[in-house]
């Protein structure tokens, strides 16, 4: 039987940079084009909530202070949000969101945060810091656009979501960009991210109803102005590589 879609994201009071927030409102839109229906929990503490309760779990960026804040909260259900992640529940998480699901951020002063430590992976802050938009090839989802604005360089060897066509991504040297682990998605892709990459919230959507037993509704939807908002970037960018 179908039921609603549950969908968790954490601190929308803290981590909701450059219009983050627009990504619940694609994710909501877009399921209600496909018939699906969506339920979305405000996390902004996670005291007495259970992730197994939800079916996609979001978290946007932050600055490193409220990064910091969100950190110690989210310790609460590490163990939790690890074996989501590990029995495959879709999520995304962008930017500040990303970063603390590694081992450790290391600040641009040198101070070491602790990270969830749900992957294996780090982040060290410089001062000077990749900003722009960024258009990236994936494999999995075609081209992929967005804007970046982060101190962090992230480093790992798990698959990661793109190459770097233009901008920079997890890092300025391995030209790569993101983390994809099982359904999980990390990037540092604001924009926000998933108005335009339509392909990816299908994704989120597809991947939930699977892990819930719904068929995912193969509606055929009319992309045409996500194609052309993401063009634009693409456009701008190929304009000043000129
Ligand atoms: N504080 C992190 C950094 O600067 C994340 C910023 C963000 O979420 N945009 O790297």
């Amino acid at each position: 039987m179908n039921r609603a879609i549950e969908v968790f994201h954490f601190m929308p009071d803290k981590l909701n940079l450059y219009g983050d927030i627009g990504n619940i409102i694609a994710l909501k839109q877009r399921a209600k084009w496909r018939g699906l229906e969506v339920n979305v929990t405000d996390i902004n503490t996670t005291q007495g909530i259970k992730i197994s309760d939800a079916d996609i779990l979001f978290i946007g960026g932050g600055s490193d202070r409220e990064q910091k804040i969100a950190t110690d909260d989210l310790f609460r259900v590490k163990d939790d949000f690890k074996a989501a992640i590990e029995d495959g529940m879709p999520a995304l998480t962008i930017c500040g969101g990303y970063q603390f699901l590694g081992e450790k951020y290391i600040t641009p002063d040198g101070q070491e945060l602790k990270g969830l430590h749900i992957l294996d992976f780090y982040t060290e802050s410089k001062k000077d810091r990749l900003t722009g938009n960024i258009v990236i090839e994936s494999e999995t989802f075609g081209q992929i656009v967005g804007f970046e604005n982060h101190g962090g360089r992230t480093y790992h060897d798990y698959n990661t979501l793109g190459n770097v066509v233009s901008g920079y991504g997890n890092n300025d040297t391995d030209k790569k960009e993101g983390i994809h682990y099982k359904n999980l998605l990390g990037t540092y892709l604001h924009g926000p991210i998933l108005p335009k990459n339509h392909e990816i919230t299908d994704y989120l959507l597809k991947q939930a109803c699977e892990r819930i037993g719904m068929a995912f509704p193969e509606v055929r939807l009319d992309n045409s102005v996500e194609e052309a908002a993401k063009q634009v970037i693409v456009k701008r960018l190929m304009e000043d590589k000129k």
